[in-house]
């Protein structure tokens, strides 16, 4: 059984079959991709995980807890984070705000729970953000305000916020796109790091071939909606079905 459980989800959008009988199986503390050409469903697939849509059929486990019809915030609590296709940050707040905010977000219900005081609640999460900061390489900017940061930072930035809510489970939508060559290769690198540093499951949507063959252990290759094979990086390389419909060969 692994952490991530996808059974049978189908999804339509009017006449469009979006994701048609996707099985999906995410072992814990690996890390899963997913590619395909655009427009295979992989945002759509990913959206069913953390509540922003609901599958017409299937179903969806996540650590024995079904994913489907409770609200994206439980899910969170659940320890579910997503980086976005296009960064979602606050760009007028400094980067350690950004952060404290993320990680008070996901902490306040326990936080209700236990009526800390305000205070110490206050330097307990700037503590927590700080150390994450240090964790992706960003505590040098902590004080910049968002939107004068570049872009590779600025998903940095999104990635620092999903990990202060100590996720079990990082999804990661593009995290590259549009990243220069040396960007890229620094999310490579902080991404091994994290999956040294933290017992972190991340499900990762990739087209940059490079990036997916340096860090995936497993490899679902999505086209029109249908997992068409789910393999290891070595035996995906060199699939006929994947060479067809992905690289158009
Ligand atoms: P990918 O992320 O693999 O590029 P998407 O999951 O974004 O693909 O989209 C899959 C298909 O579903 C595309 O044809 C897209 O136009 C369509 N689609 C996605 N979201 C919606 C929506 N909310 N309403 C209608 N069609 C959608
Ligand atoms: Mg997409």
């Amino acid at each position: 059984m692994g952490i991530l459980e996808v059974q049978n989800v189908n999804k339509r959008f009017g006449g469009l079959q979006a994701l048609d009988n996707v099985n999906l199986d995410v072992e814990e503390g690996s890390i899963h991709a997913i590619i395909g050409p655009n427009g295979a469903g992989k945002s759509t697939l990913l959206n069913c995980f953390v509540g922003r849509l609901v599958p017409d059929t299937g179903t969806v486990m996540f650590n024995g807890n079904s994913l489907l019809g409770i609200k994206p915030h439980e899910i969170n609590q659940l320890g579910v984070s997503r980086v976005f296709q296009t960064p979602e940050i606050f760009t007028d707040l400094s980067v350690l705000e950004n952060v404290m905010i993320a990680t008070f977000a996901h902490r306040d219900g326990a936080f209700k729970l236990n009526a800390i005081d305000p205070v110490r609640k206050e330097v307990d999460i700037r503590d927590h953000a700080e150390a994450t900061l240090l964790d992706v390489g960003l505590q040098d900017k902590r004080n910049m305000v968002a939107s004068s940061m570049s872009r590779g930072d600025k998903r940095r930035l999104e990635m620092a916020m999903c990990l202060s809510q100590d996720p079990k489970l990082l999804l990661l939508d593009e995290p590259t796109a549009g990243m220069a060559r040396a960007d890229t290769n620094r999310t490579i690198d902080l991404l091994k790091e994290l999956a040294e540093k933290r017992k972190l499951t991340k499900v990762i949507i990739e087209h940059d071939m490079h990036v997916v063959f340096s860090l995936a252990q497993k490899i679902s290759v999505l086209a029109q909606g249908h997992v068409i094979v789910e393999d290891t990086p070595e035996n995906i390389k060199g699939h006929p079905k994947v060479r067809e419909a992905y690289l158009g060969e």
